[in-house]
């Protein structure tokens, strides 16, 4: 007769009792830890891999200043330890909070290193918004430390005497630059404060939650909320995010992070970078099509990084110059969706292969990737288009779902839309001083709800539709606005387009679509809403076209929808 524990004494020890059936565990047996090292995951431990593995590799950065700052690895670890130490001696401890309102560029990305290894957390503050916002998330994170970029100069002294916790201003530049006078007292200088210390400084240890870096979101109604990344889950962003399928980074990589480092830190590259020890080339406040083009072609960039509306900017300079991309052979597109007529011209006549990606604050950023799976490699052009238009594939670490109204999960058929809900390691579980969870239950399991409408497709492909608050509800069915921009989009006299809900009489919204035209091109309303013909089912096509000279965009380079929705939302009234 097989032996077997009684279904009282399997609970006690913890096993399941359908599994003992028919076999004989011993009364011994009981779970057993592994006897590995436990190492905590600190940001600190990336600077010391890239110093040891990659010292010499470079950091390259147009500076604020106006010169191309160049030095390595080994560089940057030195005086990140010599900045932790002054920041120490400022009496900046363990959590405190070091504001930094400055572009892409290396005395950032030392402060990205010496504010989070020595324990204290990274606040990147976006200076893009509105001065009033930005005291009121300075104040709400409590930055005891603000170290701001000579450009931002004029804006923080607008605003010193409103930063409460503020103690110390940190003018990040050398005593040559330092203004002769300035309203903010004890303006510190930067370099003096390195100038000040030696190297010699050992990175703490401490436990991998604990707070690193904080980002707020660029929330566009109610206050901003404060999403705190730990050292945890900055670490297992990075392995995930460099992962072949996702944005396959390599020692053999020349990144050029267009995206600001005060934007969901810079998607991670600048820790990411460190970990595989790939060349960082930094555009600092250099972001127009001719610059970057310089410094792509001066470095070897191979991969870059941006929204959209950036590489408007750079196709339209390259363009009309008639130049080619010697060296970038891939670049991330995200924030916003990549319009695929954005993507042809990448790949057919530049060469450049488009990496599509989805992401938010709250997922660190990365959450999904476009790269294709084996067999769709062998696929004709328009298919694997239709897929690389996509947001692509879960980066192993994310799960993700889609539900209805209800709550209920929806199938992965590729047509059935629902708000996208995700769970991971580097997704966040509350906001800064937040009295409550933003997550939702879920088969007995926490979900982020992000906000997004999506679907999944049989392969595991994500295609956003629309964020929910911009989805066109035309009686009772959506209308997705990202499929009718992406199509007017394509439309070679078109410059951008944003499509949004105006009030209908009859069917409660309709689509609007608000466009701006390429310089010198002719485009009326037909012309355009016959574009649509054969593309779409035919009660999608927008009702109307606006023509207008520039479309609002916010503080991260997204299209500002609630605006354009105040300005035009009465468009339709009256039409039957
Ligand atoms: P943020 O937290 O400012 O980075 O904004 C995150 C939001 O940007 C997401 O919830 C999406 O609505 C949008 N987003 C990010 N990446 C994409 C993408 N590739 N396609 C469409 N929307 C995107």
């Amino acid at each position: 007769m097989k032996w077997q524990i009684p279904v009282a004494e399997c609970q006690a020890l913890a096993l399941p009792f359908e599994n003992n059936r028919g076999t004989t565990p011993s009364r011994r047996d009981k779970p057993m830890n592994g006897q590995m090292m436990q190492q905590p995951l600190l940001i600190s431990s990336l600077l010391r891999h890239a110093e040891r593995h990659h010292g010499e590799q470079q950091v390259v950065s147009r500076r604020v200043e106006g010169d191309i700052h160049r030095y390595s690895y080994r560089d940057l670890a030195a005086r990140a330890r010599r900045l932790a130490k002054a920041l120490a001696a400022l009496g900046v401890g363990q959590g405190a909070r070091v504001g930094t309102i400055a572009w892409n560029g290396y005395r950032h990305l030392e402060l990205y290193y010496a504010v989070s290894g020595s324990g204290a957390v990274l606040h990147t503050l976006n200076p893009r918004l509105h001065a009033d916002q930005l005291v009121w998330i300075a104040d709400h994170a409590e930055d005891q430390v603000l170290c701001f970029d000579k450009g931002f100069l004029p804006l923080v002294e607008a605003v010193a005497s409103r930063l409460a916790s503020v103690r110390h201003f940190v003018l990040m530049t050398d005593r040559e630059h330092m203004p002769a006078q300035t309203a903010i007292p004890k303006l510190l200088c930067y370099e003096d404060l390195i100038d000040g210390q030696d190297d010699r400084f050992e990175w703490p240890e401490f436990d991998e939650n604990q707070a690193s870096s904080l980002c707020y979101t660029s929330g566009t109604t109610g206050h901003p909320k404060g999403v705190l990344y730990s050292h945890r889950s900055t670490v297992l962003h990075s392995y995930a995010s460099a992962l072949p399928d996702a944005l396959k980074l390599s020692a053999r990589d020349t990144i050029l992070p267009v995206v600001p480092m005060f934007h969901v830190n810079a998607w991670g590259l600048p820790y990411s970078a460190c970990m595989v020890g790939a060349k960082l080339v930094f555009p600092g406040p250099g972001l127009d099509g001719t610059s970057l083009y310089e410094l792509f072609e001066a470095e070897g960039v191979t991969l870059s990084a941006g929204v959209p509306t950036v590489w408007q900017g750079l196709l339209a300079h390259v363009q009309s110059q008639e130049l080619r991309f010697s060296t970038m052979n891939r670049t991330i597109i995200g924030g916003s969706a990549c319009p695929p007529a954005m993507m042809e011209t990448f790949e057919d006549r530049y060469g450049v292969q488009v990496i599509h990606a989805w992401g938010m604050t709250e997922l660190s950023p990365v959450g999904t990737v476009c790269t294709l799976k084996g067999e769709q490699l062998a696929w004709p052009k328009s298919r694997r288009r239709a897929i690389q238009a996509k947001q692509g594939r879960s980066v192993f670490g994310i799960d993700m779902k889609i539900v209805d109204e209800q709550g209920e999960a929806l199938p992965w058929d590729g047509q059935s839309a629902g708000e996208l809900l995700v769970r991971g390691p580097w997704v966040v579980e509350r906001y800064l001083k937040g009295e409550k969870s933003p997550l939702v239950m879920h088969g007995g399991q926490g979900w982020f709800p992000t906000g997004d409408v999506a679907t999944i497709d049989a392969q595991g492909f994500m295609n956003i539709t629309d964020r929910s608050k911009d989805v066109i509800k035309s009686g009772g069915e959506w209308i997705g606005s990202i499929d009718l921009e992406n199509i007017a989009m394509a439309h070679p006299a078109v410059a951008m387009a944003a499509c949004i809900a105006a009030r209908h009489p009859r069917w409660d919204e309709r689509p609007l679509l608000v466009v701006t035209r390429k310089p010198g091109a002719q485009l009326g309303r037909d012309e355009l809403l016959a574009f649509y013909e054969g593309k779409i089912a035919k009660w999608w096509t927008p009702d109307d076209v606006v023509f207008v000279d520039a479309i609002p965009l916010g503080a991260t380079g997204k299209v500002l929808k609630n605006q354009l929705r105040e300005q035009f939302q009465d468009q339709l009234v009256g039409r039957a």
